[in-house]
């Protein structure tokens, strides 16, 4: 996009040209202290090329690259290493905050889990590995692991990861709410978008972003909110927490007929606040932006929502084994742009973003990357 002196101009640019104005004509009066001194940061060690509009965090813990399910397993620790470098490259790492997740109450994940799901978790941490056989001579069969399905599988760190994961949403989600930060992105393992309220599935042991959403319904009081699923897969646990909840609207598209086949059936086009969009395999980004434009965006509208939760999976990119879109990184892009665009309008710009997929460790860093700067107005 360009702008009328030439210059490149962000995709949302425009919308927030009086942001920008006001951040840079009056940032300690219009910023907490905190804030304030972490833009000062950035300007003196001019590690930036430019300063962030937005005030964005990550949130992590070392404890979710600890959780792993054998050397085989896609969902790996690698990923979030993979993310780390690709923003450290992008010169983007420096200019948003970091902040260590917090684990979280069982309260937290009691909103959204029954007790025996969460029980199967707790009580099913297998003791470390014998000495001297490490990680990538295991597989599931072996000590050190304990296996809740085919793919979804303890070791002795999985509690903690799981527990940090849904304490990385749950924080990052009070801390927009309060104004501490504008967005958040949690870099988080496990995922969460299939665990059902009933068990873990699909790689997933909490569903973190459904557990933060119902946190800022119960704990906040807000009276609507918004989950965007951009996941290859369809995100089977947070419809059946969700389901005729109509708090809130969950829109998404997912390739189908795929993994967990479902979302596409007669059961789902019933739920009202579920705005499913089953797309084939090989579908690309001019067929995906078409379905956000005329699908996702009448209802995100209609809905008005006080604050956005982004299910962000990226295997949909057409890098990702695991699933056969064809998106790339300036399609997250895009998309992370028109959620902005919502956010500003009915949400004070308020948006907790969670890792969801994305098995392709290059494709992987790279998306995050352009979906981040988005988020941090720096694209
Ligand atoms: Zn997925």
């Amino acid at each position: 996009m360009m702008g009328n002196n030439g210059k490149k101009v962000g995709y949302f640019e425009p919308l927030l040209a009086d942001r920008k104005e006001q951040q840079f004509n009056g940032v300690s009066k219009m910023s907490s202290r905190p804030q304030f001194f972490a833009k000062l940061r950035i300007l003196f060690e001019n590690a930036c090329d430019v300063l962030p509009i937005m005030t964005t965090a990550i949130f992590s813990h070392p404890d979710c690259k600890r959780h792993e399910m054998g050397s085989w397993h896609p969902e790996c620790p690698e990923r979030l290493e993979a993310i780390e470098d690709q923003l450290i490259a992008g010169r983007v790492d420096s200019c948003i905050e970091h902040r260590e997740a917090p684990a979280a109450a069982i309260q937290d994940i009691a909103r959204i889990h029954d007790a025996a799901a969460i029980a199967m978790v707790r009580d099913h941490i297998p003791s470390p590995a014998p000495q001297g056989q490490n990680s990538s001579s295991c597989t599931p069969a072996h000590a050190g692991y304990y296996p809740i399905d085919a793919d979804t599988i303890l070791n002795e760190y999985s509690w903690k990861a799981a527990l940090r994961a849904a304490g990385a949403a749950v924080a990052a989600t009070d801390a927009v709410i309060a104004g501490e930060i504008d967005n958040a992105f949690c870099a988080i393992r496990p995922p969460g978008h299939h665990a059902r309220p009933s068990g873990a599935m699909g790689f997933c042991l909490f569903n973190n972003v459904a557990i933060a959403a119902r946190h800022a319904l119960d704990v906040h009081g807000l009276q609507r909110v918004a989950i965007i699923d951009f996941d290859v897969h369809h995100g089977n646990g947070t419809e059946e927490a969700f389901a005729d909840d109509p708090r809130v609207l969950m829109v998404s598209f997912f390739q189908h007929p795929f993994y967990p086949y479902s979302g596409a059936d007669s059961t789902s086009r019933r739920h009202e606040n579920m705005v499913n969009v089953p797309v084939p395999a090989y579908t690309g980004g001019a067929a995906v932006r078409e379905l956000v434009r005329d699908k996702w965006m009448p209802a995100l509208h209609a809905h008005r929502p006080e604050m956005i939760f982004i299910s962000a999976g990226f295997d949909a990119h057409r890098e990702d084994d695991l699933g056969q879109m064809g998106l790339v990184e300036a399609d997250y892009a895009w998309i992370t742009a028109q959620i902005m665009v919502v956010a500003e309008q009915y949400s004070k710009g308020r948006i907790v973003s969670c890792l969801e997929g994305g098995y392709n460790l290059s494709a992987l860093g790279r998306s995050v990357l352009a979906h981040l700067k988005v988020l941090a107005g720096l694209d």
